[in-house]
């Protein structure tokens, strides 16, 4: 049984979703939210919001109107997170020699999709610090070379690696890149590309968003927000989900929703407001002890996190999944270790209503 289905297929997950729970009547699609604020704060408080929002398909007016509250849904992939580089374009070239900026998770699967077609992938990184599936990926693919950023304390490491992956290591940091191609290393050696593809990530912005400065982002720390949710001046009546990153997502996300229906409901209160921003000082505090910079404020697990909540079983296939990816990148997806597991997920009423026959392996 497949562990990882396509997006496809979770497409019609969610739409699955939304009719069991009736969710659809509650939505409405195609509807852009331009301008998010609040009501004349002096005479209502925070707890009046008004927003104006647009049908994309039908050219009318924008639509105004007030609510008791918002929550801020709008996930953080639209805004590229892009390194600063003299010369920075974008081409669409046919796949040849391609650089890709950055190994973290968009970096690797990118560059093993481009190993079989391009005739020269070089993956640029931050750190030597490889995990052992990439590190065979390198080894066995002679058109992936792989270039991290060395410092002085990594000469060692960078050594031993150039080694054992045939001196297809160097140092990549890019000075610049020229109109007809050319990347130029900080090193100063050059290589001409076709393509670069920066895998850098994204950053947060809410251009609809006017809290008159009480949420504010800064090199992407989006604050001050009490638990990653909450900003304690707006509390409860302006919540956000989904703002974390470099986690297990989804139940994370589905905690949030949760929190914030029970805030909303009044089933459950919040701290007062010195205790929240005493919380979020500390959080801010303990980040700085450890040398964490601001723009990864919410990167907050490190995919290591998993709901305590969460079904035993659940967790553990998800981390039977993160260790067969960091062990063999090429085949994780497809052959996994995790059988028994499975059984015992089959059996929870949660995964299926079907007898565990009706899923033999
Ligand atoms: C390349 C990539 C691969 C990933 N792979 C995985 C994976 O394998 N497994 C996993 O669990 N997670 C994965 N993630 C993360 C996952 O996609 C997110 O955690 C998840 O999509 C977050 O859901 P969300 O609803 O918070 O945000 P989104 O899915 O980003 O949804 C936000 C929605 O809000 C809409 N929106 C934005 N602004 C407005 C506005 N002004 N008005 C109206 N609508 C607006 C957007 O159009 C979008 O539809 C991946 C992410 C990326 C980028």
């Amino acid at each position: 049984m497949r562990r990882f289905p396509g997006h496809r297929e979770l497409l019609l997950y969610l739409k699955d979703y939304c009719e069991w729970f009736g969710l659809k009547e509650m939505i409405r699609f195609n509807t852009r939210v331009e301008y998010v604020g609040m009501l004349d704060f002096a005479k209502f408080g925070k707890d009046k919001w008004i927003i104006r929002s647009k049908d994309r398909k039908l050219n009318e007016k924008a639509r105004e109107e007030v609510f008791d509250a918002v929550v801020v849904a709008t996930g953080h992939y639209s805004k590229p997170r892009l390194p600063n580089i003299k010369g920075i374009y974008f081409d669409d070239m046919v796949i040849q020699v391609v650089v890709v900026v950055e190994n973290s998770l968009s970096g690797t699967d990118i560059s093993m999709e481009l190993v079989d077609v391009g005739k020269e992938v070089h993956l640029s990184a931050k750190t030597l610090d490889i995990s052992e599936g990439l590190s065979k990926v390198i080894s066995k693919h002679h058109n992936l070379h792989f270039h991290p950023q060395v410092n002085s304390h990594s000469h060692f490491l960078f050594a031993f690696h150039k080694i054992l992956h045939n001196h297809r290591i160097g140092t990549i940091q890019i000075d610049s890149l020229d109109e007809d191609g050319r990347v130029l290393f900080i090193d100063g050696s050059r290589i001409t590309a076709n393509s670069i593809i920066y895998c850098t990530g994204y950053s947060y912005t809410f251009p609809f968003l006017d809290t008159k400065g009480i949420v504010v982002v800064d090199d992407d720390r989006v604050g001050p927000l009490y638990e990653h949710t909450f900003p304690p001046s707006l509390a409860p009546s302006l919540s956000f989900v989904g703002i974390p990153r470099k986690l297990i997502g989804f139940p994370f996300f589905e905690s949030q929703t949760k929190w914030i229906a029970q805030v909303l409901s009044g089933k459950r209160t919040l701290p007062s407001w010195d205790n929240m921003m005493q919380s979020i000082e500390e959080f801010y505090h303990s980040r700085d002890l450890a040398d964490i910079p601001k723009h990864n404020t919410h990167d907050i697990a490190n995919f290591e996190w998993i709901p305590p909540h969460l079904e035993d079983w659940r967790k553990d296939l998800c981390l039977a999944a993160l260790r067969n990816a960091e062990a063999d990148l090429e085949t994780y997806r497809d052959s996994c270790d995790d059988h028994e597991l499975l059984q015992v997920a089959h059996q929870s009423l949660h995964f299926t209503q079907l007898e565990p026959e009706a899923f033999a392996l």
